[in-house]
């Protein structure tokens, strides 16, 4: 049977409130994509101080969509209500999915998988939004592996039209059609893809960003680079989709690759040293280009 056919799926109104941990970039862009659709949102932050950055994150979005969207004040006030951000894992303890969207380093997210095993009802999904790193090594830290599975979505999260669903060793079918399920219900296009490095998207797009990264370092121009593949008919060229990634996070999925696709190895040296500078792409104010 093909998880790609819809008959396949039972949509998903058992899903009501969506936990979101991290309300950084992703996050936060999650959050308000579950509110957008009726979903009641709770996000957790570390402290309070990160959670006022994500508040404010979650706002600013809000209000971009709200007024693309030709929304009344009404309902955009109805939409913020529906999204809470906060300090304390409680607020999110009868959530019907947790999603994950914390920092990209393997202890700190299996501690906070053993945490959220810990706090919520035993049928409760746990999702993450990880881009490289293993969700099996996630499941393995829970007593709830069959309940355990990838949800990667993209960034810009309000307007990327894909979400990988990944499948863990333990993932079973109920979760997978749940959270199919979900991803439609929040207006995206699904696919499933086995935990392998990279899943399935970024394994075929990082050899050619990784060639743009080579070819800059060579002395193309980036900004010749980008028209040419632009022209090509890609939407963004490959140094300005990178500098939107980040050049961190785009480092932690080439590192995860780099056993698996070959050539890597310079390009993560270029990325690191970029990284080390501080240019770490648009949120950083500057990688391949400057934003101030
Ligand atoms: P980010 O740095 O913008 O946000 C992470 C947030 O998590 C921060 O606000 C931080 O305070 C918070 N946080 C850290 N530890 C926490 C904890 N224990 N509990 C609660 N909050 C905690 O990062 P991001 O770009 O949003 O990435 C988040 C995740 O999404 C990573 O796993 C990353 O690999 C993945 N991802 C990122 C992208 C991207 O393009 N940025 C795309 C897909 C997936």
């Amino acid at each position: 049977r093909s998880w790609t056919d819809p008959s396949a799926v039972i949509h998903e109104k058992l899903l009501r409130k969506i936990g979101v941990i991290g309300a950084g970039a992703m996050g936060a862009g999650i959050g308000q994509l579950a509110a957008n659709h009726g979903y009641e949102v709770v996000l957790v932050e570390v402290d309070e101080q990160a959670a006022d950055r994500g508040r404010e994150r979650v706002t600013t979005l809000v209000r971009k969509w709200a007024r693309h969207k030709g929304m009344s004040h009404a309902n955009e006030s109805e939409l913020l209500d529906r999204i809470r951000v906060v300090t304390e894992a409680d607020a999110i303890a009868d959530a019907d999915l947790v999603i994950e969207a914390i920092v990209e380093k393997i202890d700190v997210k299996q501690n906070l998988f053993r945490t959220l095993d810990r706090i919520m009802s035993p049928e409760t999904i746990l999702a993450t939004n990880t881009s490289s790193l293993s969700v099996d090594a996630m499941a393995n830290a829970t007593g709830r592996g069959r309940l355990v599975a990838g949800l990667h979505f993209f960034n810009p999260v309000h307007k990327m039209e894909l979400v990988e669903v990944v499948r863990a060793k333990q993932t079973d079918d109920a979760t997978i059609a749940r959270l199919l399920g979900f991803v439609r219900a929040i207006g995206k296009t699904p696919v499933v893809t086995a935990d392998t490095p990279g899943f399935l998207v970024n394994r075929v797009l990082f050899p050619y960003l990784g060639e743009a990264v080579l070819m800059v370092a060579e002395g193309h121009s980036i900004r010749d680079l980008d028209n040419q593949t632009r022209s090509f008919g890609m939407p963004m060229g490959p140094l300005e989709l990178l500098d939107q990634v980040g050049l961190d996070v785009a480092w932690h999925v080439a590192r995860s690759l780099d056993n698996i696709v070959s050539g890597l190895r310079p390009v993560l040296d270029q990325l690191q040293m970029m990284v080390d500078d501080g240019r770490m792409g648009k949120k950083s104010g500057s990688g391949f280009y400057r934003y101030r």
